[in-house]
């Protein structure tokens, strides 16, 4: 067994300790869609082997490879319940780690498209834990299986291939003096996020990449951490300003584990929010109404703002590759990265972590491409909810389909409805938490209420 230190000490073999027979996964990226996939493959009697480039600890806050670990990440009802299939108590062991958990409507001010929804009991739930809280939480559920192995420190750069498929990986560790190596693998899921290099390690294999589709927003995120008092925000958890055509701004103040509470502020297409004090209390100005702002003219910053650069939501159809080889799954930002104001991500890769699981279960060798069209289904609502919202926005590029512009006009009437009528603001709730379909808004009786509401 190799147990070469590390650069920061740490020693670890890439070698998966247990020799028994078995399959072998090896899951490249230990972020949350990596330990969802890795529990997945773990939990159907897989030795799982993740590669992450992160020296990955149990301390709980944001990792270099997952900077986005700065910025209010909410989980979405759809992407919570899935979480609670592969995890039960999961909600309870963030509540139990201190972080807050009330009702999506009735313990949070919503605003969308300029529209403030009822406050009422949605019976979905609210999570406010942090994204490092969630991701350490979630990890050490996964570490704690049987058959799943971390492996120390390496770069990912390539895969290794037979005429059957996809049969090991490449990687070089992150040691002084470290040339390549490789770890066989049976089946390899990519979980390296929106930067994932698979298109290019397939072309090297003789293969091709996949269609990409792309909307371009240019969204730029400011967020700072801040004391609030008690009662400021009505005792609300949350408060949460969408973004209109007219100002294509928003922010989110939650409040997480510790009673820290986070304010992220976000423009589109190059209007960025400022770091600096006065800049960023400026920008949480402009936005209406005026919640947010009231909020934080209260509050106590706790320490400098931080940003974070998202270019476009992109969407990379491996479905649709011919020739995808053998022993290859492709989940999380890897295969699709949604503009985050939305919330998506990481209820999408909790939702394909189940689709995986069905998909599997019972069966030795499911292709790749059966896998990637389910994968490819989970990703269509949330795909539409995001880029049919964004295109709405001028400076936004995409292309605008006739579909698409009656899709936002009509949430437009259900977002004005659901400020009167509550049954509407929930049935709005449950699509944009991924609980239900986007169909769901064009039920008979949600279109009457929405009508009547008129
Ligand atoms: C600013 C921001 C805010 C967000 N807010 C939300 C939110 O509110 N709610 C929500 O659900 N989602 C949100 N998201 C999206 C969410 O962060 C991702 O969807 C989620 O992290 C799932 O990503 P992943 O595991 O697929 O990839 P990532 O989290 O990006 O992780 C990829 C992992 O792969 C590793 N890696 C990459 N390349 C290599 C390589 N070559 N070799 C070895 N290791 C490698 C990295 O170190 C990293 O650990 C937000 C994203 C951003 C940017």
């Amino acid at each position: 067994m190799d147990t070469t230190p590390s650069p920061t000490g740490a020693t670890g073999t890439l070698a998966h300790p247990d020799h028994a027979d078995g399959r072998h996964a090896v899951v490249l990226g230990g972020s949350i869609a990596g330990l969802l996939a890795a529990r997945v493959l773990a939990g159907r009697g897989d030795r799982v082997t993740i590669v992450d480039r992160d020296e990955i600890g149990p301390d709980i806050r944001p990792r270099r490879g997952a900077p986005q670990g700065h910025h209010v990440h909410a989980i979405l009802a759809g992407g919570q319940q899935a979480l609670e299939e592969l995890f039960p108590g999961l909600t309870e062991q963030l509540a139990a780690r201190g972080a807050p958990v009330g009702d999506m409507l009735a313990d949070a001010h919503v605003v969308f498209g300029g529209n403030r929804l009822c406050r009422t009991r949605s019976g979905l739930p609210l999570v406010g834990a942090s994204r490092p809280l969630l991701e350490s939480t979630v990890r050490e559920r996964v570490l704690a299986m049987d058959g799943i192995h971390l492996a120390p420190p390496a770069d990912v750069v390539g895969l290794r291939s037979t005429t059957r498929g996809i049969d090991g990986v490449r990687i070089v560790r992150r040691l002084a003096g470290s040339t390549g190596e490789a770890i066989d693998a049976d089946l390899v899921v990519d979980t390296t996020g929106r930067t994932s290099r698979l298109p290019s390690w397939l072309e090297e294999l003789g293969g091709a990449a996949p269609p990409v589709e792309e909307v371009r927003v240019d969204i730029g995120y400011a967020t700072r951490r801040y004391r609030v008092p008690p009662d400021v925000v009505g005792g609300a958890l949350a408060v949460v300003i969408g973004p209109t055509p007219e100002r294509p701004r928003g922010g989110v103040l939650a409040r997480l584990e510790d009673d820290v509470w986070m304010a992220t502020l976000y423009g589109y297409a190059g209007d960025h929010p400022p770091l600096d004090p006065t800049g960023f209390e400026a920008f949480a100005a402009s936005l209406e109404p005026a919640d947010l702002t009231t909020a934080l003219a209260e509050s106590t910053p706790i320490d400098e703002a931080v940003r974070h650069r998202f270019p476009a939501n992109v969407r990379r159809r491996y479905e649709d590759v011919r020739d995808l080889p053998g022993g290859l799954v492709v989940m999380g930002d890897a295969l699709s990265s949604f503009n985050p104001v939305y919330g998506q991500g990481m209820a999408v890769a909790a939702l394909q972590a189940v689709a995986l699981r069905r998909r599997l279960s019972g069966r030795d060798r499911v292709g790749s491409r059966t896998i990637a069209r389910a994968m490819a289904r989970t990703i269509r609502a949330p795909w539409e909810l995001a880029t049919g919202a964004d295109l709405t926005i001028p400076g936004v590029v995409g292309r605008r389909s006739r579909r698409q512009r009656m899709a936002a006009r009509w949430a437009a009437r259900v977002q004005t409805a659901g400020t009167v009528d509550p049954a509407v603001a929930r049935a709005f709730v449950h699509v944009t938490g991924l609980v239900d379909r986007p169909e769901a808004l064009i039920r008979p009786s949600t279109v009457r209420r929405v009508m009547s509401a008129a």
